[in-house]
């Protein structure tokens, strides 16, 4: 397939694995922001590709995960409520709340309801004026603008039965709050391709200048992660410190001026919790004063609820990259895809789940000894293999 099979080539990647081997004269630790990139290093095995003192950091940027266990509540006491007709994507319906999940609230009679976009809920709202109609509106800057233009049309259309439930986050905060962090050992940051198509990079060279780090724009291919990776460590091994552009063919410098024009007029920042994280200053959006008659938490009244992560759960420091996921003492035991704890065993994205999908919890003798043939690198033949 165009733009997809010409980045998953093998033979390229090695020798663009060769390359950053001679490139690299010393450790470095380079942060992924994105889940899906996460996701696509462990599958296709790139970190085991890199030389051996240059490491993947796996950030916060899966939206499921960092979704607070709290609002999955919330989501939950909405969609149980009688006259309500809750809509989401369906990576949100196994999300696990203190107790249930939303096809669990579903299979006990409550009307809950996967839709391919907020649009489509809007369209609902309008056959069932007699209902109240409510979209899940959780991710990053690159699901915001369907959410805010759904709030738009139903504003223009005067459907006063429609409403957000709202949990949207931003990654140059939270970028910032990693580099303040105490500890932190992130020293270059691949940034999150679909992010930027729609944000531009704009707002990137204050944070390169101010914390003396590189950050490329990257995509999400296995060439699109090495090529980010080479970029970032060439910068380091020269002292630059610069935010360059990987992802040509997808994202520009100002990104899509409509969708953040739009998003700059339903949305305001705010302060926002992040799972696994906490709270970080102004790293969120909350709908403005004039859409907030849209607000799910106001039009319900669920502000009340208040929840307590697993105190087991150390997905702060994997987020941090103070450990990896095997590191934590629930991985694989408490902690499964089937019964997650904590934000990264929620989603595939998140580091813990592809840590566990993709069997990096178990050591190669162990895996030589079974002969076994769990997941390993789609890419055969790593440079240092
Ligand atoms: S394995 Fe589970 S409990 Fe441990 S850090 Fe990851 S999500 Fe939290």
């Amino acid at each position: 397939m165009k733009y997809l099979t010409e980045f998953r080539n093998g033979e390229v990647a090695q020798r663009m694995a060769r390359e950053i081997h001679q490139t690299a004269t010393r450790p470095w630790k380079i942060m992924e922001v994105c889940g899906g990139q996460t996701h696509s290093i462990i599958r296709n095995g790139i970190d085991q590709m890199l030389p051996a003192g240059i490491e993947m950091i796996h950030g916060p940027g899966c939206p499921v995960c960092v979704t607070p266990l709290e609002l999955i509540d919330k989501a939950l006491a909405i969609a149980a409520q009688p006259d309500v007709i809750f809509c989401s994507f369906g990576d949100m319906l196994r999300v696990p709340g203190t107790e249930g999940d939303l096809f669990q609230v579903k299979g006990a009679g409550g009307d809950v309801r996967v839709v391919y976009s907020p649009l489509d809920a809007v369209e609902l709202a309008a056959k069932n004026p007699a209902k109240q109609v409510v979209f899940f509106g959780v991710g990053f800057e690159t699901t915001a603008p369907a959410n805010a233009m759904s709030v738009h049309v139903a504003r223009r259309r005067g459907l006063t039965n429609y409403s957000l439930l709202v949990s949207h986050v931003l990654v140059p905060p939270a970028i910032e709050a990693i580099l303040q962090s105490p500890g932190n050992q992130v020293q270059g940051f691949l940034l999150a391709g679909h992010v930027c198509s729609v944000m531009g990079y704009w707002e990137y060279p204050r944070l390169a200048e101010q914390f003396g780090i590189p950050l490329v724009v990257t995509g999400f291919e296995p060439l699109d992660l090495l090529e980010g990776i080479r970029r970032v460590i060439v910068q380091l091994e020269s002292g630059r410190h610069e935010v360059e552009n990987a992802y040509e063919r997808i994202v520009s410098f100002e990104g899509n001026r409509a969708a953040q024009k739009l998003l700059a007029e339903v949305f305001e920042v705010t302060d926002r919790a992040w799972r696994g994280i906490g709270v970080i200053p102004k790293s969120g959006w909350r709908l403005s004063e004039a859409y907030r008659a849209f607000d799910a938490e106001e039009r319900f009244h669920i502000s009340g609820i208040h929840t307590e992560e697993s105190p087991l759960c150390r997905a702060g420091d994997v987020l941090r990259g103070a450990i990896k996921p095997a590191e934590c003492s629930a991985f694989g035991k408490e902690c499964t895809p089937r019964h997650p704890l904590g934000a990264t065993m929620v989603s595939s994205e998140g580091a813990c789940a592809a840590y566990f999908n993709y069997g990096r919890f178990i050591s190669a003798e162990d895996l030589a000894s079974a002969g076994s043939g769990l997941a390993g690198p789609a890419i055969s033949g790593a440079a240092n293999g």
